[in-house]
């Protein structure tokens, strides 16, 4: 699978692009998509789904452009639906972007398959209150969105958002899975689960 990061929209929100052969993925399209679009478009990559690790107006401000143009759906957790009337699902505020209404399919937790692979769809809240993380075991490399960053961890004080569950998702759904699992986060550079495990001033203390 070929994994590249391409920064998106004002706050430069890491948006994933997933490949395999000619199918593609994308994870959390934060801004216009034209960049995405473009490589779609030059290695005549089909887009399966767009899916979303949260519904933060940073990581879905081109859901509705980047589907509209290439016909996939939208993926996203139940357990975010409750932030649809909040400023942080709609942006528009501080002068940044709004977000362009865009309708979803549920995705529940649990073992999927994506671009062929299994995938496991983990709850974890704690930075929104249905935030979710891709897990790709063949791969060693699990999408995170805004739960953990390289050394620190996402913010708690929007609304739905809690120090002490996203604490518990950190440590029982990411720092235990094998230390080379590559960690793409939301904002930011990849790291891993060994190194947070070992360096997170957050996390580190939590009894490994
Ligand atoms: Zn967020």
């Amino acid at each position: 699978m070929d994994i590249r990061a391409i920064p998106l929209g004002p706050l430069q929100t890491n948006c994933y692009l997933l490949s395999v052969d000619k199918k593609a993925v994308v994870v959390d399209p934060g801004g216009n998509p034209a960049p995405l679009l473009a490589i779609l478009d030059q290695e005549q990559l089909a887009l399966e789904c767009i899916l979303n690790t949260h519904l933060h107006f940073d990581h879905t401000a081109g859901n509705a452009a980047l589907s509209r143009a290439t016909g996939a759906p939208i993926l996203a957790s139940k357990g975010d639906a409750g932030l649809l009337d909040t400023d942080v699902f709609r942006g528009g505020f501080m002068g940044l972007p709004v977000v362009e209404a865009f309708e979803f399919e549920i995705l529940e937790p649990g073992e999927r398959e994506f671009l062929g692979e299994p995938c496991s769809v983990f709850s974890t809240p704690g930075h929104s209150p249905g935030g979710v993380s891709f897990y790709f075991p063949r791969q060693a490399a699990v999408f995170v969105g805004d739960l953990v960053f390289q050394r620190s961890i996402g913010r708690t004080d929007f609304v739905g958002g809690n120090l002490e569950t996203l604490l518990e998702s950190a440590r029982t759904r990411i720092l235990n899975l094998p230390d080379a699992t590559v960690i793409y986060s939301g904002h930011g550079d990849a790291t891993t689960v060994g190194e947070e495990r070992l360096h997170n001033p957050y996390l580190s203390e939590s009894g490994f």
